[in-house]
């Protein structure tokens, strides 16, 4: 169990620590932002979309260790996926996170997330599946042209 916990820390501390793809993405055609009240994490996510494939997905902002981990590694995860796999992934990732039951946080195979898995990690506090989710939430409100401001709250 203390591999996974440091499995779930490493992971979290070095993408929020080295966020990638930080910055505004010049490219992008779709972008939305997202806010969580609960935590005061805000964001915003870039992605350009071509040929109904994400290209390049981007975001900025500011928020908890948690919540730009999840962003940082969205945008690695989504990155070459087409629309409806970056759909999926999405569902795939809330229903994990958000999920109840035993955790088993090392069943990658099993749930297709791969790194993402680790995000299960938040399934113990409750307050943090917002954290984890909210680029998540911004990612479909931005492949969905909307381009409302999500909030989690
Ligand atoms: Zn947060």
């Amino acid at each position: 169990m203390s591999d996974l916990r440091e499995l779930y820390q490493t992971t979290i501390l070095d993408h929020s620590k080295t966020p990638r793809n930080f910055g505004k993405l010049e490219t992008a055609n779709r972008t939305a932002a997202g806010h969580n009240p609960l935590c005061g994490d805000r964001l915003t996510l870039y992605l350009e979309v071509d040929g109904g494939v994400v290209r390049s997905a981007g975001f900025e902002g500011s928020g908890c260790a948690i919540s730009t981990a999840s962003a940082s590694m969205l945008t690695e995860a989504v990155t070459g996926k087409s629309v409806s796999e970056a759909e999926t992934l999405f569902q795939t990732f809330h229903q994990w996170v958000a999920g109840s039951g035993e955790a088993d946080l090392f069943s990658d195979d099993a749930t297709g997330l791969g790194k993402l898995a680790v995000f299960g990690g938040v399934r113990e506090f409750p307050m943090r599946v917002k954290c984890a989710t909210l680029a998540w939430h911004a990612m479909s409100s931005a492949l969905a042209g909307d381009g409302a401001t999500v909030k989690t709250e």
